[in-house]
C-alpha cells in the first residue's frame, strides 16, 4: 500500500489552510499570479508553507491550484507551466525540511466551461490536466489533489491525468454550496454528495474528499463526510472553510477564530474523516488548533469524542480571524 493511504489507515492526519490569503499578505496583488511566485518568489511561499509545518501539517498542499496551462496562459505564463508546478512540488517538499510528510501535487479547476457549454474544447483541458499532473509527479508530489471541482466532466479528466502521470495517489475533492431553502448540499453543477461519491470510486480515485463551497463550514463537512460513507468505502478528506461567509465592503470575509474552527473538530473526526485542513479563512493559527484537537484523537485510538478533543485545545489567541478568500477560487 502506498505511504499515504497506509498512513491514513492509522491515524487521522492534518492537511494546511489557505494558500491565497497568505500569499495575499506577502504583497501579492489582487488579480496576480500566485503561482509564479514558486518560480519569481520562492521564499514567499516557503514562508507560508514553513508555517503550514510549524502549525503541525502532516500534508502541504502545492501552491499550484491555478497552474494548469488554461489559467496560466491568462497570466501570460504559458511557457513556464512545466517549471511552475515542478517548483511547487519542490517547494512543499523543501518546507517539510526533512521531516516526515505528504506533498498533495494541486490542480484546480481550469476556470471555465467546456463545449459546448463554453468555448474550451475538451482535448485542450485534457492536455492541460496531463501536462499539470506529469510536472506534478516528476517534482515529487506523493499525491495528487484535484480540488474545488463542481462538474463531473471536469473532474473525470483530471483523475485520468493523473493516474496517467502516474500519480500514486489521486483526491478528488468536491465544492459543494449549502442550499438555499433546505439542509442539504450540492455542487454548482446540481452534484450531490452520493453521486460525487460513486463518480469517484467508479473513475479510481482514491480518496474521496471536500474542500471549500458556500456555506461549508465544519458541522457541514461533517454532514457531507457522513453522506460520502454511506456511499462508499473510500477514506475520505476535509478542507472546509473557517465559517460562514459574511459580505463586508463587497469583499467575502471568513471570520470564525481557529477556536470556534477547532469547536468542530470532534463532530468532523466523529464522522469518520481520515485527513482534515482548512480552506477559506483558515491560517496557521487555525491549523495549529487543529493539530491539538487532533493529537488527542489519536492519542486515544481515535475514539473518545465524547470527552472532547478540545479539552487538548489551548486558549485562543486573537488575531487570526479575519482573512479573505483566495481570489484563485473565484475562477478569476
Ligand atoms: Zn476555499
Amino acid at each position: 500500500m502506498n505511504d499515504l493511504l497506509k498512513a491514513i489507515a492509522e491515524r487521522v492526519l492534518l492537511g494546511d489552510g489557505a494558500m491565497g490569503t497568505q500569499l495575499q499578505q506577502a504583497g501579492l496583488e489582487s488579480g496576480g499570479c500566485g503561482e509564479a511566485w514558486n518560480l519569481d518568489h520562492p521564499e514567499r511561499v516557503l514562508a507560508i508553507q514553513r508555517a503550514y509545518v510549524a502549525a503541525g501539517s502532516d500534508c502541504l498542499i502545492t501552491n499550484t491550484f491555478g497552474a494548469s496551462r488554461v489559467m496560466l496562459e491568462r497570466h501570460g505564463e504559458g511557457d513556464r507551466v512545466a517549471a511552475i508546478n515542478r517548483a511547487g512540488a519542490e517547494l512543499a517538499r523543501a518546507a517539510f525540511d526533512g521531516r516526515a510528510g505528504f506533498v498533495l501535487g494541486d490542480i484546480g479547476p481550469f476556470g471555465g466551461l467546456m463545449e459546448p457549454y463554453g468555448e474550451i474544447a475538451r482535448a485542450t483541458v485534457e492536455a492541460a490536466f496531463r501536462e499539470q499532473a506529469q510536472a506534478l509527479v516528476a517534482g515529487g508530489a506523493d499525491a495528487v489533489i484535484v480540488e474545488t471541482q463542481t462538474a463531473l466532466e471536469e473532474l473525470e479528466i483530471a483523475i485520468a491525468a493523473a493516474r496517467e502521470a502516474g500519480a500514486k495517489v489521486v483526491i478528488g475533492s468536491i465544492a459543494f454550496d449549502k442550499m438555499l431553502d433546505e439542509d442539504d448540499v450540492r455542487t454548482m453543477m446540481g452534484i450531490s454528495p452520493e453521486v460525487a461519491a460513486e463518480f469517484l470510486v467508479a473513475h479510481g480515485a482514491d480518496v474521496a474528499a471536500l474542500n471549500c463551497g458556500t456555506g461549508v463550514d465544519m458541522p457541514m463537512a461533517a454532514t457531507i463526510v457522513r453522506r460520502y460513507r454511506a456511499t462508499c468505502g473510500l477514506p475520505v478528506m476535509a478542507q472546509p472553510n473557517a465559517g460562514q461567509p459574511v459580505l463586508e465592503n463587497l469583499q467575502v470575509l471568513y471570520k470564525q477564530s481557529a477556536e470556534q474552527m477547532a469547536a468542530g473538530l470532534p463532530e468532523l473526526l466523529a464522522a469518520g474523516v481520515r485527513i482534515v485542513g482548512g480552506c477559506c479563512g483558515s491560517t496557521p493559527a487555525h491549523i495549529a488548533r487543529l493539530r491539538a484537537g487532533l493529537d488527542g484523537w489519536n492519542r486515544r485510538g481515535g475514539a473518545g469524542a465524547e470527552e472532547g478533543a478540545l479539552s487538548d485545545v489551548a486558549p485562543a489567541e486573537p488575531g487570526d480571524a479575519l482573512t479573505r478568500r483566495r481570489d484563485s477560487e473565484w475562477g478569476a
